[in-house]
């Protein structure tokens, strides 16, 4: 602890929650969103650890940072570390987003928690660690990245998957209670269409209803696809599950409807795929005879790693023990390019995105000191 009670852990958080990086996506809540500042920010701290850095572009004003810290021995292990540089909007938030105030031994504001927490501890462990004998005499390469986007899209971490090196673990920074996630279901939001005819309701017989067309449909994903994706199951995440949530059709009282969509939430365990689903859709739609057409409105993948990768099983006993989640992140990202990829850092999700939002500094701390016996494991052969 220094004088001022604030250890450089929390002294870091206070400076990043102090510059605003919040996702442009909808309504941001502030004048001058995006992580440009912020990515600059996590630029400047990496080099003066000791890191070789760049910036990658991904749109405008908002690019991934990325710092790689070499040892002097020939690299044997790769390990990501990768926290996301956006927040969530500030709109309806309670206290000030971004003036990071401490009290009662919690620091608050925009992404104390989510995941700006777990990126300072994340930070100033690979600081500390990259002084040490340790690292220098490892084999241990440690690539830090700012990912930009996550909140919406992932398109950092997409953007960096595509060109990263063939990492042997990722760890990517979100607030689990210093637990590991490593599975986690994917999420698609498909839109199910029947095209009709619209003439005058006082002569139906002359025009095609397009909802009529569409009941058959939604009685059949309310039934057999239903009973399809159930049977697809993963022993902690349960089953996959689809529902139809939102249904919209017809323009007026007096006119035979011409468009009908239901839009349905798919939630598939790592052994089903939205391709899969899509197949089994389009040949049942055709088999039954049914004229509608199916498209994927958005879709993010499943996460699962095996628990018992030999790199997994080497940082458990530094965590809090193995989990799920049901939230997604950009583990699934790169766990898609056949990176074990897990989620693991200070803080709970229960204040993420919240009025308040918040991290206590002793979990801060804790998870600084989790990820320094990370790195020491992973660099100990
Ligand atoms: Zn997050």
């Amino acid at each position: 602890m220094t004088i001022s009670g604030m250890t450089p852990t929390a002294k870091l958080l206070q400076q990043l929650v102090r510059i605003p990086s919040v996702n442009p996506e909808g309504n941001p809540g502030v004048a001058n969103p995006g992580e440009q500042a912020c990515a600059e920010f996590i630029a400047k701290f990496l080099r003066q650890a000791g890191a070789n850095v760049q910036l990658q572009p991904v749109f405008k004003n908002r690019p991934n940072v990325i710092g790689v810290f070499k040892p002097k021995g020939k690299i044997n292990t790769r390990l990501l570390l990768a926290p996301h540089t956006d927040t969530v909007s500030v709109l309806g938030m309670s206290i000030d987003p971004f003036a990071a105030k401490v009290k009662g031994g919690k620091l608050y504001g925009r992404g104390a928690s989510d995941t700006k927490g777990p990126m300072a501890a994340m930070l100033q462990a690979v600081k500390e660690f990259f002084v040490s004998d340790t690292f220098k005499n490892s084999g241990l390469e440690i690539t830090f990245v700012g990912l930009m986007g996550e909140e919406a899209g992932n398109y950092g971490a997409h953007a960096w998957a595509k060109k990263c090196p063939a990492y042997d673990l990722a760890i990517i920074g979100e607030p689990t209670d210093f637990k590991i996630v490593h599975a986690h279901k994917g999420c698609a939001w498909l839109k199910f269409s029947t095209k009709g005819r619209a003439v005058h309701a006082s002569t139906p017989a002359n025009g095609r209803n397009a909802i009529n067309a569409m009941l058959p449909v939604l009685a059949y994903v309310e039934t057999i696809l239903s009973k399809k994706i159930s049977s697809f199951t993963h022993r902690q995440l349960g089953a996959s599950t689809i529902v139809a949530t939102v249904i919209h059709g017809g323009s007026k009282t007096n006119i035979i409807p011409d468009h009908c969509e239901i839009e349905v939430d798919l939630r598939f365990t790592p052994n089903l795929t939205v391709n899969k689903v899509l197949g089994f859709i389009r040949q049942d739609l055709k088999q039954a005879g049914l004229d509608a057409t199916v498209s994927v409105i958005s879709s993010s993948s499943a996460l699962h790693t095996d628990a018992n990768h030999q790199l997994i099983k080497k940082i458990l006993p530094h965590s809090k023990g193995l989990t799920t989640a049901p939230w997604f992140c950009d583990a699934a990202i790169f766990g898609l390019r056949g990176i074990p990829s897990v989620a693991l850092g200070p803080g709970s999700i229960k204040q993420a995105h919240t009025a308040d939002e918040f991290i206590k500094l002793a979990d801060l701390e804790k998870g600084k000191d989790g990820y320094l016996q990370i790195l020491r494991a992973l660099a100990v052969r």
